[in-house]
Formats: C-alpha cells, sequence, structure tokens
C-alpha cells in the first residue's frame, strides 16, 4: 500500500481502494460507469453557472479525469489532483489517447492551495468529500484555491436513512451500481454540513440542488431535494 501522509487528510485505505481500481476508470461499463453516465448532467450544471471558456479550472479529487476532460473539452486550462497515484497515471495516459490536454498532478488539496492560492476561476471537487476524514479541510483549501469572485462547485451525498437505503444499500448491494463498501455511511454529509463548511471558507452559496438516479432507465435528473446526492454551489466573497 502506498505510504499516504496523516497530514494530508487522507484515508490510506480509500487511496489504496481507488488505486486497486484505477485501469477501471475509462471502462464506460465498469465500476464507475455511473460517474461517466452522471458526466452530462454535472457538466451541464456548471455551464449553466458560467462559461468555461478560458477559464482556469482546478479539479480536486479528479481521478481517471472523467469530469476535468470533459471542462478542457469546453475551453477550459484544467488542473487535476488526486492523492491516488495510479488514478493519475491513466489520467494522464487517457490524455495522451484523447488528445485532451489537462495538467495533473499527485497533490493534496492543502499542499496545492498552500502553492496555489488564489489562482483559479472555478474549482470542482465532486464525489471525493465523502472520501475524506475531514471534509472542512478540503472546502477550506478550495475556498483557498479560488479568485474572489471565483465558483466552488461540489458533489456529495447526504446522511439520512433514505439516502443509507439508496445509496448504500440499493446501489452497492442489491442493483450492485458500485462495487460494496464504495460509501461509509458515516462519512456522508448532510447539506446543512456543507453549507457550513463553505461559508467558513468564505464561499457564499448559491444553490444546493438534489441529483436523482433512476436505475430503470439509467438517467440522473436534477432537481428537488437534497435528500439522497446533491450538488452544491458557491462563489467566494
Ligand atoms: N471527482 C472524480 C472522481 C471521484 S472518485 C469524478 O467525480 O469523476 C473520488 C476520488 O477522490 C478518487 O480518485 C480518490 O483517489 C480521490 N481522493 C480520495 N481521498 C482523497 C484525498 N484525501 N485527497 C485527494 N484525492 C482523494
Amino acid at each position: 500500500m502506498m505510504h499516504v501522509d496523516s497530514s494530508e487528510n487522507a484515508d490510506p485505505h480509500e487511496i489504496a481502494k481507488f488505486n486497486d481500481s484505477a485501469h477501471h476508470w475509462w471502462d464506460p461499463a465498469g465500476e464507475f460507469k455511473l460517474l461517466h453516465e452522471l458526466n452530462p448532467l454535472r457538466l451541464a450544471w456548471i455551464t449553466q453557472h458560467l462559461d468555461l471558456a478560458g477559464k482556469r479550472v482546478l479539479d480536486v479529487g479528479c481521478g481517471g479525469g472523467i469530469l476535468a476532460e470533459s471542462m478542457a473539452r469546453m475551453g477550459a486550462v484544467v488542473t487535476g489532483i488526486d492523492l491516488a497515484e495510479k488514478g493519475i497515471q491513466v489520467a494522464k495516459l487517457h490524455g495522451l489517447e484523447s488528445g485532451i490536454s489537462v495538467h495533473y498532478k499527485l497533490m493534496s488539496a492543502q499542499e496545492c492551495a498552500a502553492q496555489y492560492a488564489a489562482q483559479y476561476d472555478v474549482v470542482t471537487c465532486m464525489e471525493m468529500l465523502e472520501h475524506v476524514p475531514d471534509p472542512a479541510i478540503v472546502v477550506q483549501s478550495c475556498g483557498q484555491l479560488v479568485k474572489p469572485g471565483g465558483s466552488v462547485f461540489f458533489s456529495t451525498i447526504n446522511r439520512n436513512i433514505k439516502a443509507y437505503l439508496l445509496a448504500i444499500l440499493g446501489a452497492e448491494y442489491v442493483l450492485r451500481l458500485v462495487p460494496r463498501g464504495t460509501h461509509d455511511y458515516a462519512k456522508l454529509i448532510q447539506p446543512a454540513e456543507l453549507a457550513r463548511y463553505a461559508r467558513q471558507a468564505s464561499l457564499d452559496v448559491q444553490q444546493i440542488i438534489g441529483m436523482h438516479y433512476n436505475p430503470i432507465t439509467s438517467r440522473f435528473t436534477l432537481g428537488g431535494k437534497p435528500d439522497v446526492n446533491y450538488f452544491l454551489a458557491c462563489k467566494k466573497i
């Protein structure tokens, strides 16, 4: 297992899990299938808030680069950071194949914030906060990385009975949409908690919106209550 410094606010088991799965990142029918299916919707949501063309964007917890590449395709100048070394390698290789240029770095959000404070027009951090020991620290770093007036976009999973039944029991055990053990109930984050972390990071919360998955049609839709999956958009004050 790769050594992960505890000061990096990373769970070594999570990083090992993502390293082990890294070769599946770009398999549209593999264990990251849902992220591939979700990507057009989250990209459309981001571009409802702003035009990505020419923006300097940082994608925190970029994994294999599904979101990062799609934002670069829209004309953004994208950097992706992650602590799973194999994920970063896969992302770099995929960029060579696709011809989409994204700059990838093996780096934590805090380390990045210490070096590149207020350098980005946009910071994205999707499906990542529920995998770290202290999500407030990641949110704080995102707030430091974005320029004043810039935007930060998060997505994660709520913590309540319905989220447990759908996102863990349903998705991991019944429908087997994602591998067992992908999500840990205790690490899920309620919208009010995420909004509080954002405010503590001088981020003004602009929108919290639910994201719903229909397993019969395999379609995601945006809207309604943030009771299971949700997106949160904020702006740096
Ligand atoms: N944001 C991507 C990937 C989500 S999967 C997408 O939505 O497509 C979660 C990612 O977070 C994995 O790539 C994992 O390696 C990364 N991750 C987990 N803990 C991390 C940490 N402490 N610092 C940086 N990345 C982390």
